[in-house]
């Protein structure tokens, strides 16, 4: 009996992941075994025709931080439906009407679509709305945030800007200007406040050298345990 459950499982075609849902598993001649994102942000595995099952989840496990931002790329992003909480204190309310329409009113973003609006253009309505609205709390929350950290630490910049960037969550320049990404409001506050702290101890040192980090870990001794964190977010929108 175990003989033959173990030679079921050899030739199951999907297995599911928690976060990733089904796993389609396509056996190869080749002799790597590769997981990989499709458009529609599924994954879909490659595995020689030797290597048991077991390894496509043994391979997911030890890249989930760097599956989880590809599969973001690759599908263009998140998906944002009516009734999702955006930001710190927005949400998102999606309906159909005569005429496109994307505002803010309040703490809602409110997005009509047309019935006939391709889902495609519809997504890029809904998208277009959360960044104004992210926007607007980027503005009230990080200048200010940045400010008192600032003051705490006694770093000092020149300014701040505000950047859509899609790679990253925050810059500083050698002129001590330091952008900041919208999408920062997507994140826990304690790991807003890990980027504002990185940013600006990067006024005092460019580089990630050793003296980076540590002037880093002075203001915010869990700096290595946030790094490691923050791989959970992407700032892809
Ligand atoms: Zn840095």
């Amino acid at each position: 009996m175990a003989r033959l459950f173990s030679s079921l499982a050899a030739t199951a075609k999907i297995i599911h992941d928690d976060e990733f849902g089904d796993i389609h598993i396509k056996r190869t001649k080749g002799a790597t075994i590769s997981v990989r994102p499709k458009t529609d942000g599924s994954l879909v595995a490659s595995l020689p025709y030797f290597v048991p099952v077991r390894e496509v989840q043994r391979l997911i496990n030890a890249n989930r931080d760097q599956l989880r931002v590809t599969r973001q790329k690759t599908s263009g992003g998140k998906t944002y439906r009516d009734g999702d909480a955006i930001g710190k204190s927005h949400h998102l309310r999606v309906s159909t009407g005569p005429r496109e329409i994307v505002k803010t009113r309040g703490l809602t973003i409110d997005v009509t679509v047309r019935p006939d609006t391709p889902p495609a253009r519809a997504d890029q309505l809904i998208k277009d709305g959360v960044v104004k609205a992210l926007r607007k709390e980027a503005k009230a929350y990080l200048p200010r945030r940045l400010a008192y950290l600032a003051m705490q630490t006694g770093f000092r910049y020149d300014q701040v800007r505000f950047t859509h960037a899609k790679s990253r969550w925050g810059s500083c320049s050698s002129t001590g200007t330091i952008s900041l990404n919208i999408m920062l409001m997507t994140l826990p506050n304690e790991l807003i406040d890990y980027v504002l702290l990185h940013e600006l101890t990067h006024t005092k040192h460019m580089n990630h050298s050793s003296e980076f980090w540590r002037a880093l870990e002075n203001v915010c001794p869990d700096a290595k345990q946030k790094r490691r964190l923050i791989k959970r977010y992407s700032p892809y929108l």
